[in-house]
């Protein structure tokens, strides 16, 4: 039988769009010309100001004949610029590649080599380590300097300057869609700690779904007053590049996370959302007191990238945030999945929320499958909070797949699932908690521990500052938890049997870490905390 709801019902362009984030920069200026859609220190840039300067990017790229099928990288913090390449690149087809400041010249020249970037976008502040990398390139790329006015040092590199760049483009370059939603968008590198980082290829359609879903689940309007304490470089700083400019919110840019300038422009600006990894709240909980500026409305904060400590969410609500707390990962455009509150929640106590919200949580709701299953089965494990699987997403917001690279792509959707690599259980209520990275799982005379539980405990007692649990070999029990701690500046030395007992006092005891080790963490460039750095060194003790 047919079914006549398909009968003379064709797509066509009055009722079928391609779906980009580019719209939305669109609407903003036309909507909200006059509104503030940036501030960088002493600068303001209205939606139409902005959109003008976009275009301009643009229409100065495509004069270098860049278009799709082409990378642009930018190497830059949180600035005008950075967030300009985020509309003027994919105005133009091509591929905008975030890099990570924090990177050294080699895995830059790898990134440059491996995108095949024609253009680099480059503040003066990192002029050293891409002076390296350009030398390791060994071929040509149009360079442009960022000389950002509170950028700080650094030399002039490349053939202009961005601002003289931007006056060889036409303020009045259309702002089209790509004619296939499918078209990448974006090229983000994972930190590769096993081997040379993946490049993770996203499409418009997955930017426009994930933006609308930050905007939904942070509930962002045009009073939205968003502080970049996340680096843009980082999934795109969530997917809120575009996000912000959805719901038509200005966008307070900031060179670098330093809570001595976090505090003041919660105040000065009225800023009333903000992003960041745990590090970054755990940097403003232990900054010194005359830094903590009072201010009057509740910033709505959103944590991930790391498991966020509910000690640290405690602390953070006390000084007058509220903390949501996401998970994600590079291949999902940044945040999947929320700890979306439940007003029965309202009556716990500080801690007991705290507790409930440190659990990863549900599905965004631009996201349309996710669960817990195991690897093997493809089956979900039951919802008791207790069977271990690993937690499996299949959404229009998972990436294209990774660059030039089909055996890792293969890997990453086999049986119709993206494996997130990450271990977790699903409680009653169905929301996920996730309790290590496959390979970070402590495997104890048999029975699984979860690192984050420990450190969980950890970061409770009063003297902790930073905690990291990893495994440490054992011919008894096979392994044993060895905890790494950074003890508050005002704590002393350290002692570990007191450590030790605290944590026998606060949690089963096949789970209390054997072997306290006190010290500094090392981290990644994203700030995460490096595991495997410390799991060689637990093998050594
Ligand atoms: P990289 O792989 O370079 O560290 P990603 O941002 O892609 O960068 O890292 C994603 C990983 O970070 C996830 O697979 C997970 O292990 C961890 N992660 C992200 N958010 C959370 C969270 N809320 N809780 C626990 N782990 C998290």
């Amino acid at each position: 039988m047919s079914n006549i709801f398909e009968i003379d019902l064709a797509q066509n362009s009055a009722n079928h769009q391609p779906l980009t984030p580019l719209t939305f920069l669109a609407w903003a200026e036309q909507v909200y010309a006059e509104r503030t859609a940036v501030i960088h220190g002493d600068q303001r840039f209205s939606w139409a100001e902005f959109g003008a300067r976009c275009r301009r990017l643009a229409s100065a790229l495509k004069g270098r004949g860049i278009g799709p099928g082409d990378a642009v990288s930018v190497m830059s913090p949180n600035t005008p610029p950075m967030l300009e390449a985020h509309y003027g690149v994919p105005m133009t087809g091509a591929v905008l590649n975030a890099l990570n400041y924090r990177l050294d010249a080699e895995t830059i020249a790898f990134i440059l080599n491996h995108g095949e970037a024609k253009v680099l976008l480059t503040d003066k502040e990192f002029s050293p380590v891409i002076t390296d990398a350009l030398d390791q390139l060994g071929r040509d790329i149009i360079v442009i300097d960022i000389d950002d006015p509170l950028g700080d040092g650094g030399e002039l590199l490349g053939e202009k300057d961005y601002e003289a760049f931007l006056a060889e483009g036409d303020p009045a370059f259309p702002i089209t869609s790509p004619t296939d939603e499918w078209q990448a968008i974006c090229l983000n590198y994972t930190s590769g700690t096993t081997g040379n980082p993946k490049g993770v290829v996203y499409h418009h359609r997955g930017a426009f779904l994930n933006a609308m879903g930050g905007v939904t689940v942070s509930a962002l309007s045009h009073r939205t007053v968003y502080l970049w304490t996340l680096p843009m470089f980082h999934c795109n700083g969530w997917c809120y590049t575009w996000a912000v400019t959805a719901a038509g919110g200005t966008h307070v840019c900031l060179r670098q996370v330093d809570p001595a300038l976090i505090f003041p422009m919660i105040e000065v600006h009225g800023v009333t959302h903000m992003c960041g990894a745990p590090i970054v709240l755990n940097m403003m909980v232990h900054a010194p007191d005359e830094q903590k500026v009072d201010f009057p409305q509740v910033v709505e904060v959103f944590t991930g990238g790391a498991a966020p400590p509910s000690a640290i969410i405690s602390s953070m609500e006390r000084m007058g945030f509220h903390v949501t707390h996401l998970y994600g990962l590079t291949e999902t455009y940044g945040p999947s999945t929320y700890c979306a509150w439940q007003d029965e929640w309202d009556s716990l106590d500080l801690d007991g929320r705290s507790a409930k919200m440190a659990r990863q949580g549900v599905r965004y709701p631009t996201l349309t499958d996710q669960t817990i299953m195991g690897p093997e089965t493809m089956t979900e494990v039951p919802a008791d909070g207790e069977t271990i699987g690993e937690l499996m997403i299949r959404s229009n917001t998972a990436m294209k797949g990774y660059l030039k690279n089909p055996a890792a792509t293969a890997v990453a959707f086999a049986g119709g699932w993206f494996h997130t690599g990450d271990l977790g259980v699903l409680h009653p209520d169905k929301y996920v908690e996730i309790k290590d990275r496959s390979k970070d799982i402590i495997i104890s005379g048999g029975e699984n521990i979860s690192s984050l539980e420990i450190e969980e405990t950890l970061y409770k007692h009063p003297d902790v500052m930073e905690a990291a649990v990893v495994a440490r070999p054992n011919e008894k029990w096979g392994e044993t938890p060895c905890a790494f701690v950074t003890l508050k500046s005002d704590a002393g030395d350290g002692d570990a049997a007191a450590i030790i007992q605290f944590c026998k006092d606060n949690m089963a005891h096949f789970k209390v870490p054997h072997t306290v080790v006190f010290g500094n963490l090392p981290k990644t460039s994203t700030g995460k905390i490096q595991k495997f750095v410390l799991r060689a060194q637990a093998e050594e003790l």
